[in-house]
């Protein structure tokens, strides 16, 4: 197998001038591919890309509540590098951290806006481009922990992680006759600017936070870990798999975290 796992491929990953997706399109350039760093902080993007390297990557504004804006980025990777087999819909907010009793129904919107519509418009158009072209691409979307278990953030935010799993499947049953995958991660916290925002902490505190209820001890989870969860999926290594939620969070969702303090298990 060649050491580049993504080599000559063509990938849009939004929300990559920050956290995760910056992490993740560093990490597919350094695996062979040509990415669009896709994102409404436009100084940031243009500064990510030019520190990849302006052969390998370009930034490009792409605000994803905005089908124009998604359909032209997707024009401009199809015109720029010729293809698009790889769709990374990353772009994210924690949105408003009112509680369900106090819901704030304009912040409920704003987060469906970007976290669900805003991935439905990028899985249709990448698709679009895909079938069209006949291209077995792979689309790849970024969800939550707060997918699986509640508790992990505000009501809407769980709602629309979990919307996110909806979509992929539904578009996993309906591309899968043209040959293109349609798969989801879920981290658990890693220290970015959305998270820092969430608890107020630095990336430091975040990251003992993170560590301090991990399942998982001895390693400390970071943005490259999701962006290797994203580059399986997006590789050919993962060529039968479609309809998963690739979950990165060491165990977390699966674990009570609640029985092991009260009842001490035999340890072998
Ligand atoms: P981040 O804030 O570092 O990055 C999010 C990026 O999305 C930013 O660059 C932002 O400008 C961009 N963005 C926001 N609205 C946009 C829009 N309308 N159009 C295009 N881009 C937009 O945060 P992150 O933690 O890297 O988040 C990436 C994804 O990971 C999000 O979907 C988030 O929900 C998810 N996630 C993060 C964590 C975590 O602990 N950091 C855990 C689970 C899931």
């Amino acid at each position: 197998m060649s050491k580049l796992r993504l080599e000559s491929k063509v990938a849009i990953i939004t929300g990559a001038a920050s956290g995760i997706g910056e992490a993740t399109a560093r990490l597919f350039v350094e695996h062979g591919a040509f990415v669009v760093v896709a994102d409404i902080q436009d100084e940031l993007g243009h500064q990510v890309a030019a520190s990849i390297g302006l052969v390998k990557a370009s930034y490009r504004h792409c605000d994803v509540r905005d089908e124009k804006q998604v359909e032209e980025t997707v024009a401009y990777a199809l015109e720029k590098y010729g293809t698009l087999d790889i769709m990374y819909s990353n772009a994210g907010i924690a949105g408003s951290a009112t509680g369900i009793l106090d819901l704030d129904l304009e912040g409920f919107d704003s987060t469906m806006a970007i976290n669900v519509r805003g991935m439905a418009i990028t899985i249709k158009h990448a698709a679009r481009a895909m079938v069209a072209r006949k291209i077995r691409g792979s689309i790849i979307c970024t969800t939550s922990v707060a997918a699986s278990i509640a508790g992990c953030g505000s009501s809407s935010y769980t709602a629309s992680k979990h919307a996110i799993l909806g979509l992929i499947r539904s578009a996993c049953g309906e591309l899968g006759v043209h040959g293109i995958r349609v798969n989801c991660v879920s981290p658990f916290g890693v220290a970015t600017p959305l998270s820092c925002g969430i608890v107020n902490l630095d990336p430091s505190g975040m990251e003992d936070l993170t560590y301090a209820i991990s399942n998982l001890k001895g390693i400390v989870l970071k943005a490259r870990h999701i962006g290797e969860a994203a580059l399986f999926l997006a590789s050919d290594e993962s060529a039968f798999i479609s309809g998963h939620n690739l979950v990165v969070d060491g165990g977390f969702t699966v674990v009570s975290q609640n029985i092991p303090p009260l009842i001490k298990w035999p340890q072998s």
